[in-house]
Protein backbone atom coordinates (compact mmCIF):
# COMPACT_ATOMS: atom_id res chain seq x y z
CA UNK A 1 0.00 0.00 0.00
CA UNK A 2 1.01 3.56 -0.53
CA UNK A 3 1.88 5.72 1.61
CA UNK A 4 -0.12 8.89 2.89
CA UNK A 5 1.06 11.81 1.89
CA UNK A 6 -0.14 14.84 3.94
CA UNK A 7 0.35 18.50 1.63
CA UNK A 8 0.13 21.76 3.63
CA UNK A 9 -0.28 24.97 1.40
CA UNK A 10 -2.33 24.49 -1.63
CA UNK A 11 -1.78 27.97 -3.15
CA UNK A 12 -0.49 28.71 -7.17
CA UNK A 13 2.04 25.86 -6.30
CA UNK A 14 0.82 23.82 -4.19
CA UNK A 15 -2.46 22.40 -5.46
CA UNK A 16 -0.60 22.16 -8.68
CA UNK A 17 2.09 20.13 -7.37
CA UNK A 18 0.07 17.88 -5.47
CA UNK A 19 -2.42 16.87 -8.10
CA UNK A 20 0.33 14.78 -9.43
CA UNK A 21 0.41 12.75 -6.21
CA UNK A 22 -2.77 11.81 -6.52
CA UNK A 23 -3.12 10.85 -9.97
CA UNK A 24 0.25 8.87 -9.61
CA UNK A 25 -2.21 6.91 -6.57
CA UNK A 26 -1.02 8.05 -3.54
CA UNK A 27 -3.52 9.01 -1.01
CA UNK A 28 -3.38 12.49 0.02
CA UNK A 29 -4.55 14.67 3.11
CA UNK A 30 -4.27 18.33 2.28
CA UNK A 31 -4.68 21.40 5.21
CA UNK A 32 -4.53 25.20 3.92
CA UNK A 33 -5.04 28.30 7.03
CA UNK A 34 -7.22 29.82 4.20
CA UNK A 35 -8.66 27.88 1.79
CA UNK A 36 -8.76 23.98 0.99
CA UNK A 37 -10.80 25.33 -2.44
CA UNK A 38 -7.71 24.51 -4.61
CA UNK A 39 -7.42 20.97 -3.40
CA UNK A 40 -6.38 18.16 -5.66
CA UNK A 41 -10.05 16.58 -6.62
CA UNK A 42 -9.32 12.40 -4.90
CA UNK A 43 -7.66 14.68 -1.97
CA UNK A 44 -8.80 14.40 1.55
CA UNK A 45 -9.26 17.71 3.46
CA UNK A 46 -8.09 18.39 7.36
CA UNK A 47 -9.09 20.62 9.76
CA UNK A 48 -5.58 21.62 10.84
CA UNK A 49 -2.13 20.95 10.09
CA UNK A 50 -1.81 18.94 13.41
CA UNK A 51 -4.55 16.67 11.74
CA UNK A 52 -1.68 16.21 8.66
CA UNK A 53 0.72 14.93 10.47
CA UNK A 54 -1.18 12.95 12.70
CA UNK A 55 -2.74 11.16 9.46
CA UNK A 56 -0.25 11.44 6.61
CA UNK A 57 3.51 9.36 6.83
CA UNK A 58 5.42 11.98 4.76
CA UNK A 59 4.35 15.77 4.66
CA UNK A 60 4.86 18.42 1.89
CA UNK A 61 5.20 21.87 2.66
CA UNK A 62 4.26 24.87 -0.50
CA UNK A 63 4.15 28.11 2.02
CA UNK A 64 4.17 31.68 1.38
CA UNK A 65 7.84 32.68 3.17
CA UNK A 66 10.03 31.64 6.43
CA UNK A 67 7.90 32.32 8.91
CA UNK A 68 5.02 30.52 7.51
CA UNK A 69 7.61 27.30 7.22
CA UNK A 70 9.14 27.70 10.84
CA UNK A 71 5.83 28.37 12.23
CA UNK A 72 4.01 24.81 10.59
CA UNK A 73 7.35 23.01 11.46
CA UNK A 74 6.91 23.79 15.72
CA UNK A 75 3.34 22.75 14.71
CA UNK A 76 4.16 18.90 13.33
CA UNK A 77 6.86 19.02 15.92
CA UNK A 78 4.50 19.72 18.48
CA UNK A 79 1.16 17.69 16.97
CA UNK A 80 -0.34 14.54 18.83
CA UNK A 81 -0.39 11.97 18.17
CA UNK A 82 1.87 12.16 15.06
CA UNK A 83 2.73 9.91 12.22
CA UNK A 84 4.57 11.62 10.05
CA UNK A 85 8.09 11.15 10.50
CA UNK A 86 9.75 13.44 7.34
CA UNK A 87 8.90 16.87 6.36
CA UNK A 88 10.11 17.50 2.63
CA UNK A 89 9.68 21.83 2.31
CA UNK A 90 9.37 23.38 -1.45
CA UNK A 91 8.64 26.35 -0.21
CA UNK A 92 11.14 29.32 -1.16
CA UNK A 93 12.48 30.66 3.03
CA UNK A 94 16.50 31.69 2.67
CA UNK A 95 19.03 29.55 4.55
CA UNK A 96 18.39 30.62 7.80
CA UNK A 97 14.56 29.66 8.41
CA UNK A 98 15.43 26.39 6.31
CA UNK A 99 18.15 25.58 9.32
CA UNK A 100 15.25 26.88 11.57
CA UNK A 101 13.01 24.46 10.83
CA UNK A 102 15.04 21.74 10.45
CA UNK A 103 16.08 21.93 13.80
CA UNK A 104 13.20 22.36 15.24
CA UNK A 105 11.64 18.84 13.61
CA UNK A 106 15.07 16.90 14.19
CA UNK A 107 14.82 17.49 17.99
CA UNK A 108 11.08 15.92 17.89
CA UNK A 109 12.90 13.32 15.84
CA UNK A 110 11.51 14.56 12.22
CA UNK A 111 13.34 14.57 9.75
CA UNK A 112 13.68 18.12 7.26
CA UNK A 113 14.09 18.07 3.81
CA UNK A 114 14.96 21.18 2.47
CA UNK A 115 13.72 20.94 -1.29
CA UNK A 116 12.45 24.20 -3.50
CA UNK A 117 11.66 24.19 -6.44
CA UNK A 118 12.17 26.79 -9.91
CA UNK A 119 9.52 26.91 -13.11
CA UNK A 120 6.48 28.49 -12.01
CA UNK A 121 3.15 27.64 -11.92
CA UNK A 122 3.62 26.08 -15.57
CA UNK A 123 6.44 24.57 -14.66
CA UNK A 124 3.87 22.79 -11.87
CA UNK A 125 1.40 22.20 -14.21
CA UNK A 126 3.48 19.76 -16.67
CA UNK A 127 5.37 18.28 -13.90
CA UNK A 128 8.64 19.95 -15.23
CA UNK A 129 10.10 21.83 -12.24
CA UNK A 130 13.64 21.73 -10.59
CA UNK A 131 13.49 20.21 -6.89
CA UNK A 132 16.64 21.37 -5.23
CA UNK A 133 16.67 18.71 -2.31
CA UNK A 134 19.51 19.42 0.14
CA UNK A 135 19.24 16.04 2.92
CA UNK A 136 21.51 12.79 3.45
CA UNK A 137 22.04 11.04 0.38
CA UNK A 138 20.12 8.06 1.68
CA UNK A 139 16.70 10.39 2.34
CA UNK A 140 17.69 11.57 -1.19
CA UNK A 141 17.42 8.10 -2.60
CA UNK A 142 14.65 7.71 -0.39
CA UNK A 143 12.39 10.87 -1.16
CA UNK A 144 13.69 10.91 -4.98
CA UNK A 145 10.99 8.74 -6.83
CA UNK A 146 8.29 10.31 -5.13
CA UNK A 147 9.74 14.11 -5.66
CA UNK A 148 10.42 12.96 -8.99
CA UNK A 149 6.52 12.39 -9.94
CA UNK A 150 6.16 16.51 -9.76
CA UNK A 151 9.28 17.19 -11.68
CA UNK A 152 13.39 16.66 -11.82
CA UNK A 153 14.78 16.57 -7.94
CA UNK A 154 18.91 17.39 -7.77
CA UNK A 155 20.57 16.14 -4.92
CA UNK A 156 22.16 19.45 -3.83
CA UNK A 157 24.01 18.63 -0.67
CA UNK A 158 23.83 16.81 3.17
CA UNK A 159 22.99 20.47 5.15
CA UNK A 160 19.00 21.89 4.93
CA UNK A 161 19.43 25.20 3.47
CA UNK A 162 21.88 24.20 0.76
CA UNK A 163 19.16 24.01 -1.41
CA UNK A 164 17.57 27.33 -0.53
CA UNK A 165 21.11 28.38 -1.51
CA UNK A 166 20.98 27.07 -5.19
CA UNK A 167 17.10 28.39 -5.46
CA UNK A 168 18.30 31.83 -4.57
CA UNK A 169 21.50 32.43 -6.51
CA UNK A 170 19.40 31.16 -9.30
CA UNK A 171 16.80 33.80 -8.55
CA UNK A 172 19.43 36.56 -8.49
CA UNK A 173 20.86 35.37 -11.77
CA UNK A 174 17.99 35.29 -13.29
CA UNK A 175 16.74 38.85 -12.26
CA UNK A 176 20.20 40.61 -12.91
CA UNK A 177 20.43 39.02 -16.52
CA UNK A 178 16.39 40.58 -16.98
CA UNK A 179 17.27 44.03 -15.47
CA UNK A 180 20.24 44.01 -17.41
CA UNK A 181 19.18 42.84 -21.05
CA UNK A 182 16.42 45.11 -20.94
CA UNK A 183 19.19 48.30 -20.44
CA UNK A 184 21.18 46.51 -23.09
CA UNK A 185 18.35 46.04 -25.33
CA UNK A 186 17.44 49.71 -25.05
CA UNK A 187 20.34 50.30 -26.09
CA UNK A 188 20.78 48.35 -28.70
CA UNK A 189 16.97 49.36 -30.37
CA UNK A 190 17.81 52.86 -29.51
CA UNK A 191 20.77 52.64 -31.77
CA UNK A 192 18.15 51.72 -34.64
CA UNK A 193 18.88 48.59 -34.71
CA UNK A 194 16.29 46.03 -34.65
CA UNK A 195 15.78 43.39 -31.29
CA UNK A 196 15.28 40.17 -33.12
CA UNK A 197 19.05 41.03 -35.16
CA UNK A 198 20.36 42.13 -31.28
CA UNK A 199 18.59 39.03 -30.23
CA UNK A 200 20.13 36.14 -32.98
CA UNK A 201 23.36 37.80 -32.63
CA UNK A 202 23.61 37.55 -28.69
CA UNK A 203 22.03 34.19 -28.51
CA UNK A 204 24.91 33.40 -30.87
CA UNK A 205 27.34 35.16 -28.85
CA UNK A 206 28.98 35.06 -25.07
CA UNK A 207 26.36 37.52 -23.92
CA UNK A 208 23.46 34.52 -24.02
CA UNK A 209 21.27 34.74 -20.83
CA UNK A 210 17.86 33.43 -19.51
CA UNK A 211 16.60 36.78 -20.57
CA UNK A 212 17.81 36.65 -24.42
CA UNK A 213 16.86 33.47 -25.02
CA UNK A 214 13.90 33.06 -23.29
CA UNK A 215 11.85 36.01 -22.47
CA UNK A 216 12.93 38.69 -24.99
CA UNK A 217 11.89 36.35 -27.85
CA UNK A 218 9.31 34.22 -26.91
CA UNK A 219 7.45 37.17 -24.97
CA UNK A 220 8.69 40.63 -24.66
CA UNK A 221 9.67 40.90 -28.72
CA UNK A 222 5.85 40.08 -29.59
CA UNK A 223 4.55 43.08 -26.82
CA UNK A 224 4.05 39.81 -24.60
CA UNK A 225 4.22 40.31 -20.52
CA UNK A 226 3.20 37.46 -19.32
CA UNK A 227 5.98 34.93 -17.53
CA UNK A 228 3.18 34.61 -14.79
CA UNK A 229 5.93 35.29 -12.28
CA UNK A 230 5.34 38.86 -10.55
CA UNK A 231 7.92 41.65 -9.45
CA UNK A 232 6.90 41.51 -6.02
CA UNK A 233 7.59 37.77 -5.83
CA UNK A 234 10.89 38.20 -7.38
CA UNK A 235 11.57 40.47 -5.16
CA UNK A 236 11.13 38.27 -2.35
CA UNK A 237 13.78 35.78 -3.81
CA UNK A 238 16.49 38.28 -4.68
CA UNK A 239 16.20 40.15 -1.25
CA UNK A 240 16.56 36.73 0.51
CA UNK A 241 19.67 35.91 -1.37
CA UNK A 242 20.93 39.84 -0.40
CA UNK A 243 20.09 38.78 3.07
CA UNK A 244 21.75 35.47 2.82
CA UNK A 245 24.92 36.19 0.86
CA UNK A 246 25.40 39.43 3.77
CA UNK A 247 25.37 37.15 5.96
CA UNK A 248 27.85 34.98 4.77
CA UNK A 249 30.63 37.44 4.13
CA UNK A 250 29.89 37.48 0.38
CA UNK A 251 30.35 40.89 -2.02
CA UNK A 252 27.32 41.99 -3.04
CA UNK A 253 27.29 45.19 -5.12
CA UNK A 254 25.55 43.84 -7.87
CA UNK A 255 23.38 42.10 -5.75
CA UNK A 256 22.48 45.22 -4.09
CA UNK A 257 21.97 47.18 -7.08
CA UNK A 258 19.69 44.43 -8.51
CA UNK A 259 17.65 44.47 -5.46
CA UNK A 260 17.29 48.35 -5.75
CA UNK A 261 16.13 48.41 -9.43
CA UNK A 262 13.23 45.50 -9.00
CA UNK A 263 11.82 47.28 -5.16
CA UNK A 264 11.75 51.22 -7.72
CA UNK A 265 9.95 48.63 -10.74
CA UNK A 266 7.83 47.03 -8.10
CA UNK A 267 6.49 50.14 -6.39
CA UNK A 268 6.00 51.64 -9.87
CA UNK A 269 4.12 49.27 -11.30
CA UNK A 270 2.63 47.13 -8.41
CA UNK A 271 1.32 43.86 -9.59
CA UNK A 272 4.08 44.20 -12.82
CA UNK A 273 4.67 40.76 -14.22
CA UNK A 274 8.77 40.54 -14.66
CA UNK A 275 8.58 41.03 -18.36
CA UNK A 276 7.55 44.61 -17.91
CA UNK A 277 11.10 45.39 -16.85
CA UNK A 278 11.64 46.06 -20.56
CA UNK A 279 8.89 49.01 -21.19
CA UNK A 280 9.74 50.23 -17.83
CA UNK A 281 13.62 49.84 -18.53
CA UNK A 282 12.76 51.93 -22.15
CA UNK A 283 10.93 55.02 -20.34
CA UNK A 284 14.10 55.53 -18.14
CA UNK A 285 13.21 54.03 -15.34
CA UNK A 286 12.30 57.18 -13.68
CA UNK A 287 8.41 57.77 -14.55
CA UNK A 288 5.58 56.38 -12.38
CA UNK A 289 2.87 54.64 -13.33
CA UNK A 290 2.04 52.19 -16.68
CA UNK A 291 1.29 54.68 -19.81
P1 LIG B 1 0.63 30.98 -2.45
O1 LIG B 1 0.61 32.16 -1.56
O2 LIG B 1 -0.25 30.94 -3.64
O3 LIG B 1 0.34 29.64 -1.59
C1 LIG B 1 0.73 29.47 -0.26
C2 LIG B 1 -0.41 28.79 0.47
O4 LIG B 1 0.01 28.54 1.82
C3 LIG B 1 -1.67 29.68 0.57
O5 LIG B 1 -2.79 28.95 0.07
C4 LIG B 1 -1.80 29.98 2.06
O6 LIG B 1 -3.15 30.08 2.50
C5 LIG B 1 -1.11 28.77 2.68
N1 LIG B 1 -0.62 29.03 4.03
C6 LIG B 1 0.04 30.12 4.50
N2 LIG B 1 0.36 29.96 5.79
C7 LIG B 1 -0.13 28.75 6.17
C8 LIG B 1 -0.11 28.01 7.39
N3 LIG B 1 0.46 28.51 8.49
N4 LIG B 1 -0.70 26.80 7.40
C9 LIG B 1 -1.29 26.29 6.29
N5 LIG B 1 -1.34 26.93 5.11
C10 LIG B 1 -0.75 28.15 5.05
O7 LIG B 1 2.16 30.81 -2.89
P2 LIG B 1 2.72 29.99 -4.15
O8 LIG B 1 2.86 30.89 -5.31
O9 LIG B 1 1.96 28.70 -4.27
O10 LIG B 1 4.19 29.67 -3.65
C11 LIG B 1 4.45 28.71 -2.66
C12 LIG B 1 5.96 28.68 -2.41
O11 LIG B 1 6.63 28.29 -3.62
C13 LIG B 1 6.52 30.07 -2.04
O12 LIG B 1 7.50 29.91 -1.06
C14 LIG B 1 7.08 30.59 -3.36
O13 LIG B 1 8.13 31.52 -3.19
C15 LIG B 1 7.55 29.30 -4.01
N6 LIG B 1 7.58 29.35 -5.49
C16 LIG B 1 6.54 29.93 -6.17
C17 LIG B 1 6.59 29.96 -7.57
C18 LIG B 1 5.47 30.59 -8.36
O14 LIG B 1 5.63 30.76 -9.57
N7 LIG B 1 4.33 30.90 -7.76
C19 LIG B 1 7.66 29.38 -8.24
C20 LIG B 1 8.68 28.76 -7.51
C21 LIG B 1 8.63 28.75 -6.12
Amino acid sequence: MKETIGWIGVGSMGHRMSRHLVAAGYPLVVADAVSTERAPEGAQVANSNAEVAARADIIILSLPDGPASVAVAREIAQAKPRRAKVVIDTSTIGTKAAEEAATTLQAAGVTFIDAPVSGGTSGADKATIAIMMACAPDAFERYKPLMALMGKPFHVGPKPGQGQAVKVLNNFLSATALAATSEAIAFGTGQGIEMKTILDIVNASSGRNSATDDKFPNRIMHGRFDAGFTAKLQLKDINLYLENARAAGIPDQIASTVVDVWTRMDASLPGADITEMYPYTQKGRSRSGRS
